[in-house]
This record gives structure tokens, C-alpha cells and sequence, in this order.
């Protein structure tokens, strides 16, 4: 049941400021579109600046305002400013989804240095960095909602996969612990734990042919291999996990912080 005790502002998503970093494709894009169709601003950010014009173009076509925004999101500074010309150009952000990520596999004998820090940099450190920045403003207005995609890679690890995996267990320990900071402030922080979603990010990982190798996986099968591996026996789809983000922004979701919600097709129990 919505809180009827909330004033209007409060329980509407119209004209609410949103933030999606990796907003030019996959689950960040189909991110934007679902809180576009609700009337929000969006602030769509991602490293490549044309495909993130391409997507801004897609996200305007539903009438939204959308401030497009190419940085890197390993890059403090670069955050930094962004956020600065965020404010003056939308004002504070309200909703925050931590979603930029990248995959990358090794085993940890050998595994590159660079390799680790980019992942844990790109799908952890970023969300702190934009985390410290607009929590505080949320806090102060008594009302936001943080959301940080995890994985279900977050609850168990997969060989090889190490620095994917602790970044996405940290995704979860930063959820926790910023939950419980915010929860009596009007403030909910929960994390999304996809498993196989159709997105360049799968596609891209199971055309792998070291990964395939790693996995013992024939690569002209490792789609169907992934597929069949789902108790669904289906991919999630991007528009999927944005419909649970929708919903953790909904007046009746406003009881759920600090969790680590799965959408896997049943993959992952726990
Ligand atoms: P995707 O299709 O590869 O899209 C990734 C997005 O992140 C792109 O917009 C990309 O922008 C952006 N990005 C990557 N590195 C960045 C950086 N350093 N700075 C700024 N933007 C950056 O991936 P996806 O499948 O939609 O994944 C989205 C999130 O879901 C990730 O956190 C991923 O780990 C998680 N997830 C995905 C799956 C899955 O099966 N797809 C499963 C579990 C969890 P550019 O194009 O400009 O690089």
C-alpha cells in the first residue's frame, strides 16, 4: 500500500531527476526508456559518446528531457564535474542507478593487474564516487532511491571470474552498509542480481572464444549452452530489470532497502 501520508511530490515519479551511468545500451538504456515513459529528467551517462547521442535520441523520442553526459566513470574528477553541470542543468538527483559495468574473465595465476583494477574501478569505485556525491542531497530533501546492479555473480562466484565477482559481492556490501545509514531518512538503497540478461554485455561474453575455452564450452553452442542453463530457459530481458527498478522507485515498494534482489531466470536461489 502506498504511504497516503506522503505528500503527492513525494509518491510521483513525474519530473524526478534520474541518473543511469552505462545508460547507452543494454539494462542501462532500457533503464532510461522505463523512467522516461514515467515522466522523469534523465541523466544518461556512458563512456562513447555516439552511442550514447544514438540512445539520448531514443530516450527524447518519448518526450523526456535528457541531459547526455560522456565520461568514464572510473574517473573521479570526471564525476565530479558532471555532477556539478547535473545540478545547475536539473537539479538534484533523486534517483541514482549505478549501473556501468564491464566482464571480463581470468584465473587469478596470471591475471593482470590493470584487468583487476579496471573492473573492480568501472562496477564498484564508480558507484561509491556517485554515491558520496548524491546521497547527502537525498538525505537532506528526506526522499531518494539508490539502485546498484549487482549480479547473481555477487552471491556466488564463478571460475574465473574473480575480480567480476568481488566487485559485484562489494556491490553488495556497499548496498548493505549504505542502506542502514539512510534507512530512517527517506532513503532506500537496494542492488539488482541479473543473471543471463540479453544484452551486448551476454552476447559478447558467450562469443568469447578464451572464456568458451576456459568453461569448456563449443562456442557454436554456447548460447544454447546458457540458455538451457536457465531453469527458465530463457535470457532476462533488459526491459525486465528495468520494471523491478520502476518498482523499487514506487510508493509501494518503500519497505525494501538494503536487499539484493535476483532476476535470473531461477538460476540463483539464495
Ligand atoms: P552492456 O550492454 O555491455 O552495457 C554496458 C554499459 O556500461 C554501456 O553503456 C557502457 O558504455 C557502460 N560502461 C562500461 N564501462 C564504462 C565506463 N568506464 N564509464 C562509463 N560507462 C561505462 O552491459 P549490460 O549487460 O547492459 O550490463 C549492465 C550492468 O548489468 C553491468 O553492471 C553488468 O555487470 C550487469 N549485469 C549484466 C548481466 C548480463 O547478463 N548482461 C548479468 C548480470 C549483471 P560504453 O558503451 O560507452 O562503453
Amino acid at each position: 500500500m502506498p504511504d497516503e501520508s506522503l505528500p503527492k511530490e513525494k509518491q510521483d515519479l513525474e519530473n524526478k531527476v534520474v541518473l543511469v551511468t552505462g545508460a547507452s545500451r543494454g539494462i542501462g538504456k532500457a533503464m532510461a526508456l522505463a523512467f522516461a515513459e514515467r515522466n522523469c529528467r534523465l541523466v544518461m551517462m556512458a563512456r562513447n559518446s555516439e552511442r550514447l547521442a544514438q540512445a539520448v535520441e531514443d530516450v527524447r523520442d518519448s518526450g523526456a528531457s535528457v541531459l547526455a553526459i560522456a565520461l568514464d566513470v572510473c574517473h573521479e574528477e570526471e564525476i565530479g564535474k558532471a555532477l556539478e553541470r547535473v545540478r545547475k542543468e536539473f537539479g538534484a538527483v533523486e534517483i541514482l542507478i549505478n549501473n556501468a559495468g564491464v566482464y571480463k574473465t581470468s584465473p587469478v595465476a596470471g591475471h593482470p593487474t590493470e584487468t583487476w583494477q579496471e573492473i573492480i574501478n568501472t562496477n564498484l569505485t564508480s558507484a561509491f564516487f556517485f554515491c558520496r556525491e548524491v546521497v547527502q542531497p537525498m538525505i537532506d530533501s528526506g526522499w531518494g532511491r539508490v539502485i546498484n546492479i549487482s549480479s547473481i555473480s555477487g552471491k556466488h562466484a564463478e571460475i574465473h571470474g574473480a575480480a567480476y565477482s568481488a566487485s559485484k559481492f562489494g556491490m553488495i556490501g556497499l548496498t548493505q552498509s549504505l542502506a542502514l545509514e539512510t534507512a530512517s531518512k527517506g532513503v532506500t538503497v537496494n542492488a539488482l542480481c541479473p543473471g543471463w540478461v540479453d544484452t551486448d554485455m551476454a552476447r559478447s561474453q558467450l562469443s568469447d572464444p578464451e572464456w568458451c575455452k576456459l568453461n569448456s564450452i563449443d562456442i557454436q553452442e554456447s548460447l544454447e549452452i546458457a540458455r538451457l542453463s536457465i531453469p527458465q530457459m530463457r535470457f532476462v530481458q533488459p526491459e525486465e530489470v528495468a520494471a523491478l527498478a520502476l518498482y523499487l522507485c514506487s510508493p509501494a515498494a518503500q519497505g525494501i532497502t538494503g536487499q539484493a534482489i535476483n532476476i535470473c531466470g531461477g538460476m540463483c536461489l539464495s
